[in-house]
């Protein structure tokens, strides 16, 4: 597939121009949805050619990749986002150069982001990854404590509870694609009910956004329709194509 950067700026018109629509046919406000862009696997030339774009959220789900990007990308006035899996060994580097983590899914790692972050920097922002009951194997909070760990959460200095996410098993289909995006939808009423006000559902990816925007997605994380197939084996030895 083509890097060159007029390929990835014509992605990213298109599907700012997919998010334009879908917030109109849902009736969303006009900006309500940010996009970020999931550059996980992607040399830091496309990242380059989406930040000429005009691109400035940028995800990145392996420590190490990501790090030596930032270095590369120093010049540049990139939102750094971590979508990647929590462990509790890497959460230093996570709160030390991150400015917004997508999975936290318990609460000893917010307490450890909390904790690590450096005070000359804003509180970190933080989505609790919800984990759906057909889906035991994943990582993600269970919904039933959801509500205890949000409140235990706003209680930490270093980090700020922004909202939720998900990352629901693949299916092409409409209607469940809204369905899965609506318990999340649920979920943050649930916590608006209990006085715990959050602003963010980040959800929705390169085949189900237009779905998770129907049901109040405020990010979606699009990767490969913006950059195309992944191409670069993380250097923390995992598999990227996931
Ligand atoms: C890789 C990834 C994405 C992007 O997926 P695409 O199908 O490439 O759009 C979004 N969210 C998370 C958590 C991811 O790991």
């Amino acid at each position: 597939m083509d890097t060159k950067p007029h390929f990835i700026a014509e992605c990213l018109a298109e599907i700012r121009d997919r998010i334009t629509r879908a917030e109109q046919a849902y009736h969303r406000p006009p900006h309500a949805v940010t996009l970020l862009a999931v550059s996980k696997a992607q040399p830091e030339q496309s990242l380059r050619a989406a930040y000429k774009a005009g691109q400035r959220c940028f995800g990145e789900s392996y420590l190490q990749e990501a790090s030596a990007k930032m270095t590369a990308l120093a010049d540049l006035a990139i939102d750094w986002h971590f979508i990647g899996r929590m462990q509790a060994n890497k959460t230093r580097q996570i709160a030390e150069s991150f400015s917004w983590v997508h999975g936290v899914d318990r609460l000893k790692i917010a307490q450890r982001l909390s904790d690590q972050r450096p005070g000359h920097l804003p509180p970190l922002n933080i989505c609790l990854q919800i984990k759906l009951s057909d889906e035991p194997t994943k990582s993600g909070a269970d919904p039933d404590t959801l509500l205890a760990m949000a409140r235990d959460i706003t209680k930490l200095t270093g980090t700020r509870l922004r909202g939720l996410s998900v990352i629901p098993e693949p299916t092409s289909n409409f209607a469940a694609q809204r369905k899965v995006f609506g318990i999340l939808r649920a979920a943050a009423e649930r916590l608006a009910d209990d006085g715990i006000t959050i602003d963010t559902l980040s959800m929705g990816m390169s085949d189900d956004f237009e779905a998770a925007i129907a049901e109040g997605a405020t990010i979606v994380r699009v990767g490969a329709a913006i950059f195309g197939e992944r191409r670069i084996t993380s250097g923390d030895g995992l598999v990227c194509s996931d």
